[in-house]
């Protein structure tokens, strides 16, 4: 076996993809039962104002303890998620937990609560015929005030079927504000913007970090901006990491930014203690 591995590269690498696509499968099958398990937890990332960074709200990341692999990337178990179908029930409890965080927020903090829990939402969620019935009814059960929520959709999500686009516009009409995530990285972001009626547009990462070195990085944030405002379509930029970045965004005309430079995610202590005043009673 060793030898055949060290002699022969196309079976060393072979066995490589084996093991990768093992280790994947793995993962997808340990996903059936993760949610039974308790496995899931969220973590909140600040977004904020600039140029001061004062608190404008947090984005809700899920996060995946495996008990062998340890802390698993979404960016990893959510394709699997949305290939095997649990996303759907992974989405709900995220939904639920999220909707339980916020309006314990809201009713400890009062106005100082967090104005906007954003929470991810992935297209296969969108699709089923149920999620806007789904959503009233955690909304309901929760008792959080919606006018803090916010839905994030990648621009990849809405494009997959036209059910998502119906969820959306029904879901605005209910009053809930929804976001395009990722901007940018589709294939026809712009064109997108004119049909899918959204409230906030959450400007990719890889334009921002792009932005302080590269010039065309540089020229499509400014291009943006001004388009979300003649759009009437609030702008955050995400992926910020350095105060050049942030500065540069300001004088841009950002008013919203998310990323490292203002606070990684973090648990829902974490947040209270560094975002939010002591509670009053
Ligand atoms: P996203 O929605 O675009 O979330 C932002 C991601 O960028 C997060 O990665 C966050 O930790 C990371 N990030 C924030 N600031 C910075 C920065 O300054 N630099 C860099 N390099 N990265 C930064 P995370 O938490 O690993 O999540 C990855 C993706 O997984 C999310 O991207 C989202 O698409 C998906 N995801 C996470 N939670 C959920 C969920 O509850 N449901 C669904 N459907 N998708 C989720
Ligand atoms: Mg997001
Ligand atoms: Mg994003
Ligand atoms: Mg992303």
């Amino acid at each position: 076996e060793a030898k055949a591995r060290g002699g022969d590269r196309r079976h060393w690498f072979d066995a490589e993809m084996d093991e990768q696509a093992q280790r994947t499968a793995r993962l997808s099958t340990d996903l059936l039962g993760a949610l039974d398990r308790d496995e899931f937890f969220l973590l909140f990332q600040p977004i904020v104002e600039l140029p001061h960074g004062r608190a404008a709200g947090v984005e809700v990341l899920l996060r995946w303890r495996h008990p062998e692999h340890g802390l698993v990337s979404p960016d990893v178990f959510i394709p699997l998620a949305e290939r095997n179908a649990r996303i759907v029930e992974i989405g709900r409890w995220v939904l639920e937990s999220a909707c339980r965080q916020a309006a314990e927020w809201q009713r400890r903090f009062g106005a100082q609560a967090p104005a906007k829990i954003s929470i991810n939402v992935s297209a296969r969620q969108l699709a089923e015929p149920g999620f806007v019935a789904e959503v009233e009814d955690i909304l309901a059960r929760t008792g959080v005030d919606r006018a803090a929520l916010l839905l994030e959709v990648t621009e990849t999500a809405v494009l997959e079927a036209g059910a998502p686009l119906e969820a959306v516009r029904e879901l605005r009409e209910r009053g809930l504000r929804v976001a395009l995530d990722d901007f940018g990285t589709g294939q026809s972001s712009l064109s997108l913007l004119l049909t899918v009626p959204v409230d906030v547009l959450k400007v990719d990462k890889s334009f921002v970090s792009g932005a302080a070195a590269d010039h065309a990085g540089a020229v499509i944030v400014e291009h943006l901006i001004g388009f979300t405002n003649g759009l009437r379509i609030e702008a955050v930029a995400e992926g910020v990491e350095t105060e050049d970045q942030a500065n540069r965004l300001h004088a841009a005309g950002y008013s919203l930014a998310q990323g490292y430079l203002f606070g990684r995610p973090a648990t829902a202590t974490e947040i209270e203690s560094r975002m939010l005043p002591a509670p009053v009673a």
